[in-house]
């Protein structure tokens, strides 16, 4: 008979593992791009980046869409639409 003590545990550990996402550099909800993905708009905050994948499992923010950016902050000075 299996332990399931130890199984769970692994399961455990591998939750924490960090790899896969990266926090938003706006609001800092961790985020969790499709793998390849090339742009990632952030579903809490709307702003959209750019993402590069040092690894296959390792994606990290680039810096933002600045057209998206750039529209999100005048829709914001504007008092949104
Ligand atoms: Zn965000």
């Amino acid at each position: 008979m299996t332990t399931s003590k130890e199984r769970s545990s692994l399961q455990e550990r591998a939750k924490q593992r960090t790899t896969g996402a990266f926090r938003c550099l706006s609001c800092f909800k961790r985020l969790s791009p499709p793998k390849g993905a090339t742009h990632y708009t952030c579903p809490q905050c709307n702003y959209e980046w750019r993402v590069a994948w040092f690894t296959p499992e390792e994606p990290r923010i680039r810096g933002p869409v600045w057209d998206s950016y750039e529209q999100l902050t005048q829709d914001r000075m504007k008092g949104g639409k």
